[in-house]
């Protein structure tokens, strides 16, 4: 262990996105930063995505400081391209990035009058650190309801983060659950890939918007939109959604009754048509009611009806998994997601942050540039560690 914190690194915990552009952040305010990676390589969570995944939101404005996305990569990247350019950001940036460690517990320490942070890691690893930024992924761990008979059914329930193609769901009956971005994708996937029957349940219908309408991206509209009041926000995305997207009520997709932004402020981010609006009017995709328990062989849903699916995929979301890494430091708040986030820290945590634990309509990856740089000024500022 290293025993004096003046001298040790900021830590940056997780390689994805998030903690390697504020690694290249603090890198260019001469801050040594090193990035603890607990797979074999960077940009872990992207490598495990489904294929079909594309961003949602433009190259241009997915880019993270100091490096822009190629322009060979196209307008809205593939998963393999955005796994490429971050490996490609981390070797620019010269990242000193150690894969295979993963960090089980942040404690606070005090060394010579100096105060800093433990981190707790792989193999006994003991590390000092000045400061840590904390960048894990705010979809870390996987979560499917606990549904009543879930544990007695026969046949495969499988999370929407084990999803790779359609291929091995070829001529079968599939029920997807939940209709976020990804729900909806892997619904379209399962559609064109050849699945015998696809739906996908709902309990609370989206709000859809188009990617880019007449080339302009959905995501330009959400950074213009963001400082507004809601109300006003609200009542400019119905017309908006009104006028770009059917009405899909009478395939069992009714138009939803809270406004877009106040949905936002709810977390459920709009879903980007990207096949979902033809699928369900072509009948591809069927929409259902929620998924209430398992039963007999049979999936029970809210309305009464009950199916057999040979196949439930759930597309029902994740969890921080902060709570063993630093739920003991009064950090979380009851959901358990960070009290201060990017550039602001706790008072009783100085130099702990934490950053891409939000899900902003201006597309996290952007918000995940800028508070890199707000992180960067923030702990060479409080830690004077610039060299
Ligand atoms: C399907 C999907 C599509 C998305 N599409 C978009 C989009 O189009 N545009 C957009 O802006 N955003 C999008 N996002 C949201 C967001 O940009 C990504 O999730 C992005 O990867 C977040 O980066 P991150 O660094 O915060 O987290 P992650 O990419 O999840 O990286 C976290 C890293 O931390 C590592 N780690 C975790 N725990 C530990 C530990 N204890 N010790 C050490 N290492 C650890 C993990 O292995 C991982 O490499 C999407 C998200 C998903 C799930």
């Amino acid at each position: 262990m290293t025993d004096n914190t003046l001298t040790s690194p900021v830590y940056v915990i997780g390689g994805g996105p998030g903690g390697l552009a504020t690694a290249a952040a603090l890198g260019r305010l001469g801050v040594r930063a090193v990035v603890l990676e607990k797979s074999d390589a960077v940009g872990a969570s992207w490598r495990r995505h489904y294929d079909r995944l594309e961003l949602h939101t433009t190259r241009r404005l997915s880019a993270l400081p100091g490096l822009p996305v190629p322009r060979r990569y196209g307008r809205w990247l593939g998963r393999d391209d955005v796994v490429r350019y971050l490996e490609e950001y981390a070797e620019h940036h010269r990242l000193e990035t150690v894969t295979g460690v993963e960090v089980s517990r942040v404690e606070p320490v005090e060394r010579a009058g100096v105060p800093g942070w433990l981190l707790r890691a792989t193999g006994g690893r003991e590390l000092l650190a000045r400061a840590v930024v904390v960048a894990t992924g705010y979809n870390h761990t996987p979560y499917v309801p606990d549904w009543a008979g879930r544990d007695a059914w026969g046949g495969e329930l499988l999370h929407a983060g084990h999803y790779r193609n359609a291929e091995p769901y070829a001529g079968r009956d599939v029920l997807v659950v939940g209709v976020g971005n990804t729900g909806a994708d892997i619904a379209v996937d399962l559609a064109e890939g050849g699945a015998s029957r696809v739906r996908l349940a709902v309990r609370t219908p989206p709000h859809i918007v188009r990617r880019s309408t007449a080339g302009w991206p959905a995501q330009r509209s959400g950074i213009l939109v963001r400082r507004l009041p809601r109300p006003v926000v609200d009542r400019v995305a119905r017309v908006m959604c009104r006028l770009s997207v059917p009405d899909l009520a009478e395939h069992g997709l009714p138009r939803p009754e809270k406004g877009l932004y106040t949905r936002v402020r709810e977390g459920a981010i709009p879903v980007q048509d990207v096949g979902l609006v033809e699928a369900v009017r072509s009948g591809a995709v069927e929409p259902v009611a929620a998924v209430d328990s398992f039963e007999d062989g049979k999936v029970v849903l809210t309305d009464g009806s009950r199916i057999a699916p040979d196949a439930v995929i759930a597309a029902t979301g994740y969890r921080r998994g902060l709570t063993e890494l630093v739920g003991h430091l009064g950090v979380l708040d009851e959901r358990g997601r960070p009290r201060a986030h990017g550039r602001r820290t706790l008072p009783g945590a100085p130099g702990l942050h934490f950053t891409g634990y939000t899900n902003p309509i201006s597309g996290t990856l952007r918000e995940i540039a800028l508070d890199a740089h707000r992180i960067a000024k923030a702990v060479a500022r409080t830690t004077g560690t610039a060299r």
